[in-house]
């Protein structure tokens, strides 16, 4: 017949015990919600999850705080969405990088064969000086 009134007590002895810190606290114990305070961790990019089937919800196992599924589900997919993205940048690179290669290795290949031709030419050139040298001790 008491439990109420125990209750009651026990609120009262709360309340009593509260308002030696806080003189409003009177104004607080008779609202029916009370947002908490959020808890002060450092910035988490809850990266590791627990799934509880039983209670049905998503919780950080670092900071564990409470996830909505569908935020997380949007995350992952804006980040594979990005990885994507820079995927085919990526292979865009690649492709680059590999049409200058062949490019270069043309241009090497030009480079040795006019090399191959001036030696050529050089060494021609070097025959007609020797002969003409010949030409001029001999006569
Ligand atoms: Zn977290």
């Amino acid at each position: 017949m008491s439990d109420f009134n125990d209750e009651d007590n026990q609120i009262d002895n709360v309340l009593a015990f509260t308002k030696r810190f806080d003189s409003n606290a009177d104004i607080r114990a008779q609202l029916n919600v009370i947002k908490t305070k959020p808890p002060e961790t450092v910035h988490c990019m809850h990266k590791g999850l627990y799934v509880n089937e039983h209670e049905r919800i998503v919780k950080c196992q670092r900071c564990g705080k409470v996830i909505d599924p569908f935020d997380w589900l949007l995350g992952q997919a804006r980040k594979e969405f990005n990885i994507d993205f820079e995927l085919r940048g990526l292979r865009q690179e690649i492709k680059d990088h590999r049409e200058g290669l062949e490019k270069l290795k043309r241009e090497e290949v030009n480079t040795r064969a006019r090399i191959k031709t001036a030696t050529f030419k050089l060494h021609d050139i070097q025959m007609k000086l020797h002969a003409l040298d010949k030409g001029d001790s001999g006569g």
